[in-house]
């Protein structure tokens, strides 16, 4: 792959659609809207036989690293992130008759989360943009990825977490050597911390909301993953969403294949929270166009208690997103995601975070309301691994 280059043209604001070049820029400057890079896809087709693209067989995000904001001509830094298994359920939900429920089990990444990817493209982004170090916020698995990626390419890192924080996460933050920073508050005051350091040092802003438009690009990889698996596309796609750029990224992937007329469909994106930090879900359910900030998360879930305080706007884009997709956005409560959880261990082997198991329960909630039909397939995303918030059996 040495000598390709990603055809990476810069970035479009999802608010006013002013367009801007690669560079060192997070929000849109002229209206504040989150960013969505931008790609010349006629150049991609021109240079790429898109079936030997989605079919390469070499491990890891950057197989497909034309369509990653990256520029710089060398060696992408990588922990092997990425190609991840997706495995067949066989018991958890045999008596909902569903005969295609897959499992991608992102809890194998690096550092045992789906963050891993987009915190891979952040730090190569880090060394393009010719930045000296690193900061972010954090609920904990962000944290441990950008410590491992920035320990990996030699950038120095402070980590921003809210107090409450699984103790786990926290040891490993610090055993990748960066600088922990525990925030007494919720994550958005931990989000507000790490954004006034990056303005005073200088340091790359990798906090896995919409903020940072390079690294979002990482969460795409799971599409074309779960496309070159299948053969196809899934009905729908169940992911567990705080402000939700996963979920995001994962339909753009999914809209890339369209485009280039891989991919006949488009999957129908679920977006899960718990009841007790809902604000994607309830505005789903009032039919809401914009999302409010949720007031007092309490949840076990703590990977997406993201009460979207100060960004809101953030929410209503994975809101749409939802919307465009024809999807739903569901909420689960505190018993039946601890109850997934166990169930997920002992009747899958798949130990997996409280959060992730919401994308599991999901599904259930799917079947019984009747949105998820004989017949079709659908994709659980388990975004992290149990053993870091092993200890997290209530509220
Ligand atoms: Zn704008």
């Amino acid at each position: 792959m040495k000598g390709e280059i990603s055809i990476f043209i810069g970035f479009e604001c999802t608010q006013c659609g002013r367009r801007h070049p690669p560079g060192l820029v997070y929000q849109c400057p002229e209206c504040g809207g989150s960013l969505d890079a931008r790609y010349d896809y006629e150049r991609f087709r021109q240079t790429v036989s898109i079936r030997d693209w989605i079919g390469r067989k070499e491990r890891g995000i950057w197989k497909y690293r034309e369509l990653l904001p990256v520029r710089a001509r060398r060696e992408p830094i990588t922990l092997g992130e990425g190609s991840t298994p997706l495995i067949k359920s066989h018991s958890i939900l045999k008596n909902l008759n569903i005969e295609n429920f897959w499992i991608k089990n992102e809890t194998v990444n690096p550092t045992l989360s789906f963050k891993d990817r987009a915190q891979s493209v952040a730090v190569n982004a880090a060394k393009d943009l010719g930045l000296g170090s690193v900061v972010c916020a954090s609920t904990g698995n962000t944290g441990v990825a950008a410590a491992a990626y920035a320990a990996r390419a030699g950038l120095p890192c402070s980590v921003y977490v809210p107090a409450g924080t699984p103790d786990e996460k926290l040891r490993i933050i610090r055993a990748f050597g960066a600088e922990l920073r525990i925030v007494e508050g919720n994550y958005g005051d931990a989000y507000a911390e790490a954004g006034g350091e990056s303005v005073r040092r200088g340091a790359f802003n990798l906090t896995s909301t919409y903020l940072n438009p390079y690294s979002i690009e990482g969460n795409k990889t799971v599409a074309y993953e779960i496309f070159a698996e299948l053969g196809g596309v899934p009905d729908w796609i169940a992911i567990p969403v705080g402000a939700g750029p996963l979920l995001d990224a994962c339909y753009k992937g999914f809209r890339e294949l369209k485009a280039a007329g891989l991919a006949g469909s488009l999957p129908r994106m679920v977006g899960v929270q718990a009841q007790g930090c809902a604000p994607i879900v309830r505005a789903f359910e009032n039919e809401d166009d914009q999302v409010r900030p949720w007031d007092a998360p309490r949840t076990v879930a703590s990977g997406i208690a993201d009460p979207l305080t100060t960004y809101p706007a953030d929410g209503a884009r994975t809101l749409r997103t939802i919307r465009e997709s024809g999807g739903a956005a569901v909420a689960i409560g505190e018993e039946e995601i601890v109850r997934f959880r166990e169930r997920l261990a002992a009747e899958e082997g798949l130990l997996v975070e409280t959060s992730a198991a919401t994308a599991v329960a999901a599904v259930s909630r799917l079947r019984e309301r009747g949105l998820l039909q004989e017949g079709q397939s659908i994709v659980s995303v388990v975004t992290g691994h149990g053993v870091k918030d092993l200890t997290a059996t209530t509220i």
